[in-house]
C-alpha cells in the first residue's frame, strides 16, 4: 500500500510503498478515506519538543524513529479482521473513527480504558503506522468507534482535536451557568473547544487570540467576548465580567499560560493542553493565597470519545470548519499549518 511518512526528522514527508497489514488475532484493518492533520504532527516531523530555557525533548530518544507514518485522526471502512478479532462480518464496509491513544495493554491504565495514561504508549500515527496510509491497523475492534450519521470529514477530527478539548473541558471544575471560560488560541483543537464547551453548557466563553481572523471566526462560532491578548488592557476585560473561572490554553507557550493564569479569578482553573513549548516561572505564594488550580490534560480515553461521539449524533455539537486535501498533498497542507493559515482543521482525504 501507498503511505506517507517521515523518513527523516525535519524533511517533507515522503510518500513510500510497504505491505499491506494482515490482521492477526483480535486485530482489524481500516481502509482509510479520511485523516486530520494536526499541529502535534509537526512536532513528529521536527523530532522535538520545545522545553524552553535553551532545552529539547528529542522524539528519538523516546524510542520514536523514523520512518513514521503519522495520522491519528484516522477514519475509514472496515476491510480486514483477525480470526480472534470480536466484530461481526456484517460490519465489513461500515465507516469508523480509530480511537488512537493506545497503551501496552496490559498495565492498570490500559485495563480501565484508560491507555491515555499508559507509560507504555503505543499511539496510532505515533508509536505504531497511522491514517497517513491506505490501511491502518488497529489491535482490536473495541477502538473502532461507530460515527454513522456523522460527516466523515468532521468525524476524524474528533479523534485529537476534539476529545483533547472534551477531556480538558470535563476537568474544570466552575459554575457553566454564571461563569466565565476563556479559551487560549483557536487553532484546530481550541476551535473544538468552542464548539464542545458550548454543547457542554457553558453560557459564558471568552476566546483570545493575536490573531484577527481567528478572533472573527469564534465571535461567529459564539464566543460571547474575543480579545487579543497583548492588548494592555485585555485582562482588564476579563477582570470586569468577574474575572475567569477556568481557562483552558490551546496553546502551551509562556505568553498564553502566563496571560490565562493571570486572567484567573480566585478558585479558578488554568488547563494547558497545548504543547507550542518554553518554559515560566511562577509565585509560588500566590498559587496559593489565590487558591488557583493549575493542571494539564493529555488527549482523552476511550469512554470520553464515545460521550463525545454521542453528543455529537444528538445533534449538540456545532460543526466547526474543516477542509479537505487530498492524501498526496500532505506537505502542502503541513506548510499551511505551519503558517497559521487554517481555519478549524485540514483533513487529509482519499479512497
Ligand atoms: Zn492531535
Ligand atoms: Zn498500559
Amino acid at each position: 500500500m501507498k503511505a506517507y511518512a517521515v523518513t527523516m526528522f525535519c524533511e517533507p514527508v515522503e510518500e513510500i510503498d510497504v505491505a499491506d497489514p494482515v490482521p492477526k488475532g483480535t486485530e482489524v484493518v481500516v481502509d482509510v478515506t479520511r485523516c486530520g492533520l494536526c499541529h502535534s504532527d509537526l512536532h513528529l516531523q521536527d523530532g522535538t519538543y520545545d522545553l524552553g530555557d535553551g532545552k529539547i525533548l528529542s522524539l528519538a530518544d523516546r524510542g520514536i524513529k523514523p520512518p513514521v507514518i503519522m495520522g491519528h485522526e484516522t477514519l475509514g471502512r472496515l476491510s480486514a479482521k483477525g480470526p480472534e478479532a470480536p466484530i461481526g462480518d456484517d460490519q465489513i464496509g461500515k465507516t469508523f473513527l480509530v480511537y488512537p491513544w493506545l497503551g501496552c495493554g496490559e498495565c492498570e491504565m490500559c485495563l480501565s480504558d484508560r491507555t491515555n495514561m499508559c507509560a507504555k504508549p503505543s499511539s496510532v500515527g505515533v508509536h505504531r503506522p497511522g491514517g497517513y496510509a491506505q490501511k491502518c491497523l488497529v489491535p482490536h475492534p473495541k477502538y473502532l468507534v461507530d460515527v454513522t450519521g456523522i460527516d466523515p470529514t468532521l468525524a476524524s477530527t474528533y479523534a485529537c482535536s476534539g476529545l483533547t478539548a472534551y477531556s480538558a473541558l470535563k476537568k474544570l471544575d466552575m459554575d457553566k451557568e454564571k461563569g466565565w471560560l476563556l479559551i487560549l488560541g483557536l487553532g484546530g483543537v481550541g476551535m473544538s473547544g468552542l464548539v464542545i464547551a458550548k454543547a457542554l453548557g457553558f453560557r459564558n466563553i471568552a476566546v483570545a487570540d493575536i490573531d484577527e481572523g481567528k478572533r472573527k471566526l469564534a465571535e461567529e462560532h459564539g464566543a460571547s467576548l474575543v480579545l487579543d491578548p497583548r492588548d494592555a488592557g485585555a485582562l482588564e476585560k476579563l477582570a470586569a465580567v468577574g474575572g475567569i473561572g477556568g481557562a483552558v490554553d490551546f496553546v502551551g507557550a509562556r505568553p498564553t499560560a502566563e496571560f490565562g493564569i493571570a486572567a484567573l479569578k480566585r478558585g479558578g482553573s488554568y488547563v494547558i493542553v497545548g504543547l507550542y513549548g518554553g518554559s515560566m516561572s511562577l509565585s509560588l505564594p500566590l498559587l496559593v493565597l489565590r487558591a488557583i488550580n493549575l493542571r494539564s490534560s493529555y488527549v482523552g480515553n476511550l469512554v470520553e470519545l464515545r460521550e463525545l461521539i454521542d453528543l455529537v449524533k444528538a445533534g449538540k455539537v456545532a460543526p466547526m470548519p474543516v477542509e479537505t486535501v487530498p492524501v498526496a498533498k500532505v506537505n502542502e497542507a503541513i506548510g499551511r499549518l505551519r503558517a497559521g493559515k487554517v481555519s478549524g482543521r485540514l483533513v487529509l482525504a482519499q479512497g
